[in-house]
């Protein structure tokens, strides 16, 4: 086979204690998956069904406990962090149960889902795509997977995200609103579920700006963490 242009590489992130790589595929999100936090956007926390948006493959970069530095990106001057719990899918499917949406999970990592949140406003007022808000190169740092394997059950866990050592974000992966469970079966309804598959789960409160050199420190409880530093 030859192509016409290079290939777009394959974006990949490392497993806790193993030698292999997990490869990105798709990137979903959750909107609105904590009450504190849709109330701090201005919505009505009730259990409507999820929603989600994408981002492209070249979000996801590698973050963990060494620090990486990722560009403030263009366009923006409210360029937002959410602390996330991330999961990454290892077999696909469609219409999966809830009951048995777990045995699709590879694993599980801690992860930002950054946000040009003026871009992201201006689209949601006019009733417009989001993409230019959420979808842009490096907006997903996330550490290495913790194998879903070695975990066991891991339905309850802090989330928290500091900014230059101050409290940012402070919470429980327990709060979601829709589990991870709940959000693979609802995807899966919709759309086929593919190994490589990336589903980041929705932020707890707390969101809100950072400013070249800012530096941020996000962790999970048994995920270990990420430290990510705002460049130019
Ligand atoms: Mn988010």
């Amino acid at each position: 086979m030859e192509y016409a242009v290079s290939p777009a590489p394959i974006h990949t992130l490392a497993i806790a204690d193993r030698p292999e790589t997990f490869p990105v595929n798709r990137v979903f999100c959750v909107g609105r998956n904590y009450a504190a936090h849709a109330r701090e956007m201005g919505k009505d926390p009730e259990r409507d069904p999820p929603f989600f948006f994408m981002k492209p493959a070249n979000a996801a970069v590698q973050a963990g406990e060494v620090e990486i530095s990722i560009p403030y990106p263009p366009g923006t001057a409210n360029f937002h962090h959410e602390i996330e719990l991330v999961v990454a899918i290892g077999k696909g499917g469609a219409d999966i149960p809830v009951g048995r949406a777990l045995e699709h999970v590879y694993g599980y990592a801690v992860g930002l889902d950054m946000t040009r949140r003026d871009l992201q406003l201006e689209a949601r007022d006019k009733g417009r795509p989001w993409e230019f808000g959420k979808s842009f190169p490096k907006s997903a740092p996330i550490g290495r997977i913790h194998r879903a394997a070695d975990l066991g059950v891991f339905s309850s866990a802090a989330i928290t995200l500091t900014v230059n050592g101050q409290p940012r974000q402070s919470s429980d992966i327990s709060k979601l609103i829709w589990s991870v469970a709940e959000s693979i079966a609802y995807l899966s309804r919709y759309d086929t579920l593919e190994a490589g598959d990336i589903i980041m789960t929705g932020t707890p409160e707390g969101v809100n700006s950072v400013q070249a050199g800012d530096v941020m420190r996000g962790a999970i409880d048994r995920l270990g963490g990420i430290v990510v530093r705002v460049g130019q």
